[in-house]
């Protein structure tokens, strides 16, 4: 079985500077909610098969893929079709991030799912790993990386896990409110921590 470590956090926490981190200097395999979000509805899946059969040929563009934003505006106003897609798509998901995990060959794996306390996915790691930052930090780190502005950020953010419910969640913590070279002596302990547990773990 693959010891893995969830990293969690909330929007512009630096979720993928630290996996990248873990990556480029340990070798760590990392599994990314994200990518594997969009695997299980890449044309030729039956994830986008039954989005076809529910919403129709319109939800793809002309190349025959899906039109998320098409799909996004079918689900902001359909609580019901909101409800269907998370109904088929989560335990998809579910699946595949278990079989990537399965696959990775590093002494630990790194799961890097954004809302893992708010779908409560904690069941799929051995350890959470928070990265932690002050809500300000968020806003003006969103704010220039998306060219958004400070409300559309809170809005994001009120819609998220509070740092206390996820800080509540977390085995570790990386603070990720200073310069990006605080990050790399954080990881390093993390890191040496993990094999001493992955190796109890076998
Ligand atoms: P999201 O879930 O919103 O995609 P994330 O948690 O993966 O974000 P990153 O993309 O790693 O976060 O970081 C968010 C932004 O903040 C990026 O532009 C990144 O370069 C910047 N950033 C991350 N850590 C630091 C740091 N320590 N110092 C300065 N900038 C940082």
């Amino acid at each position: 079985m693959t010891f893995v470590i969830g990293l969690t956090g909330g929007i512009a926490s630096g979720k993928t500077t630290v996996a990248n981190l873990f990556n480029e200097h340990f070798d760590i395999d990392i599994v990314d909610a994200d990518v594997v979000a969009r695997e299980v509805v890449e044309m030729g899946t039956p994830g986008l098969a039954a989005i076809v059969d529910k919403f129709g040929q319109q939800i793809l563009d002309e190349q025959g893929s899906l039109n998320r934003s098409a799909l996004r505006e079918v689900i902001f106003s359909s609580p019901e079709d909101k409800e269907w897609l998370n109904g088929l798509l989560h335990p998809m998901i579910r699946q595949l991030m278990i079989k990537q995990l399965e696959d990775t060959s590093s002494p630990y794996a790194l799961l890097v799912v954004p809302l893992m306390v708010e779908n409560s996915l904690q069941s799929l790691v051995n350890r959470l790993l928070v990265v932690d930052v002050e809500k300000e930090t968020q806003i003006e780190r969103t704010m220039a990386r998306d060219d958004v502005s400070r409300s559309q950020v809170e809005s994001i953010l009120s819609s998220q896990a509070s740092r206390q419910d996820r800080l509540a969640c977390a085995d570790d913590v990386i603070k990720n409110n200073t310069e990006n070279e605080k990050l790399l002596p954080q990881i390093t302990e993390l890191h040496k921590k993990y094999l001493a547990m992955s190796s109890e773990n076998l």
